[in-house]
């Protein structure tokens, strides 16, 4: 150190300086030792390259932590569409299409003529030829919000004719009969919670009904005596039907039968049909509607659509999605046993090698997100013993797994095959913080 100017990697304090900072203990407490750690380590690198006075490293930490950005998670859960991670994750041609749009598009102006055009046109037109049956659609900002506008536009102030069976809470402790009623309609419940019949809708129909309205119990299944009355007999009661098939499978899929999708509902006569854009058609979040050309017109100018109309890139990424390839959610629902077997074993003998204690087994993974309630997936995970568990979520990036019987399951049927190596490493970094 000549000329009296201290070097600055001598004064950057020592980790555990940093950590006996109170601040910085109170972040420990919040956010869990391995992960205040990592950001205290990214600091110190920052104050020795000079970018952060050595003084202020407990502050840049602190600040790095309360960063608002989400944080990236590996979905080992075995849960395709987890509502917790934000169920359904796009395909690259999807965030593409959101990065292309983030700037200035003709979301709502046609080129040609240099005026301003229907929003969201192409989108709409793209979804509307998806679906066998569908004349037009809308888009609006989730599925909750679809029924919302088919009840304000074609039900308020009147009734909505609905199955004792199908009064649904869709999670979080929103309730659909509840929602429904908060817009003004009032609902005229008929049948039992296992057996409603076509003669129950009919004797409910009449003067004051605006519509009839079949939900999908999407979230749960009734089984034993029961009966449900198909969308084909309630067509001919001379009220339109809106049927909320929920997960957004547009047309039927051999893989999940029982599986309600938009094109069978508007074939067997439905005048809308109501879906979540971020369940099984693996999009962004939105709330789409398929129906006959003048019921969506109906929502499209009623006033409160502009409430809950959809941005830019929601349009861009729901396009995109629907143009295809395969989505992550449909890899994942689709993803061939064998390979995940092979894909388990490899990563457990790289850990194995490094001293961890993996084993392979043999699992079950699920839809998820409120869609194909019972169908089951068989799969292949890494169990590892369950106090890796913590580490593992507070690790970077941050790795879900599933905790069972005193282990940590890693599902690997929707991690895509090229994030293995980052799953591999989050592991190994488990091991390096418990021996460091
Ligand atoms: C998921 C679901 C909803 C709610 O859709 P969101 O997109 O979560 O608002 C409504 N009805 C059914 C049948 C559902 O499965």
């Amino acid at each position: 150190m000549s000329g009296g100017v201290a070097d600055p990697r001598r004064r950057v304090p020592r980790t555990d300086v940093v950590l006996a900072d109170p601040a910085v203990a109170a972040a420990v407490a919040e956010f869990g030792r391995p992960r205040v750690k990592a950001a205290v380590g990214v600091a110190q690198e920052r104050a020795r390259r000079g970018e952060v006075a050595p003084e202020a490293v407990a502050q840049a930490a602190l600040a790095a932590l309360a960063a608002p950005t989400p944080r990236v998670v590996l979905n080992a859960t075995g849960v395709v569409l987890h509502t917790n991670l934000g169920r359904a994750a796009l395909s690259a041609s999807a965030v593409a299409a959101l990065v292309a749009a983030a700037g200035h598009t003709d979301v709502e102006l046609d080129l040609r003529t240099g005026r301003r055009a229907r929003r969201g046109r192409d989108t709409l037109a793209v979804l509307a030829a998806a679906v066998p049956h569908a004349q037009a659609a809308h888009v609006v900002n989730n599925g909750a919000a679809a029924l919302v506008l088919a009840a304000t536009a074609l039900a308020g102030g009147r009734e909505i004719v609905v199955s004792r069976g199908e009064l649904v809470e869709i999670g979080d402790g929103f309730r659909l009969p509840e929602l429904l009623e908060s817009t003004g309609a009032r609902l005229r419940e008929v049948g039992t919670t296992n057996r409603t019949t076509v003669a129950d809708y009919a004797a409910a129909v009449g003067e004051r009904t605006g519509f009839v309205l079949k939900v999908h119990p999407s979230n749960f299944v009734v089984s034993g005596f029961t009966s449900a009355a198909p969308v084909r007999d309630l067509a001919g009661l001379g009220a339109p039907v809106v049927v909320d098939i929920g997960s957004g499978l547009l047309a039927a899929d051999p893989l999940l039968p029982a599986e309600p999708d938009a094109g069978s509902a508007l074939r067997a006569g439905a005048a809308l049909v109501t879906a979540s854009g971020d369940k099984l058609l693996g999009g962004p979040q939105a709330g789409l509607l398929f129906g006959t050309a003048d019921v969506v017109d109906r929502l499209r100018r009623h006033p409160l659509a502009r409430a809950l109309r959809v941005d830019k890139l929601t349009l861009a990424a729901l396009a995109a999605t629907v143009a295809g390839p395969v989505s992550p959610t449909w890899s994942a629902l689709r993803a061939d046993p064998v390979a995940l077997r092979g894909r388990a074993q490899r990563l457990r003998e790289d850990l194995v090698a490094a001293g961890h204690a993996a084993e392979v087994t043999p699992c079950v993974s699920v839809v998820g997100g409120g869609g194909a309630p019972g169908v089951e997936l068989p799969s292949w995970a890494v169990a590892l013993p369950q106090r890796y568990a913590q580490p593992l979520r507070l690790g970077e990036p941050a790795v879900l797994g599933r905790v069972a019987r005193g282990r940590v399951l890693l599902d690997l049927r929707c991690v895509p095959a090229e994030a293995d190596g980052r799953l591999r490493e989050a592991v190994l970094r488990v091991g390096g913080a418990r021996c460091g």
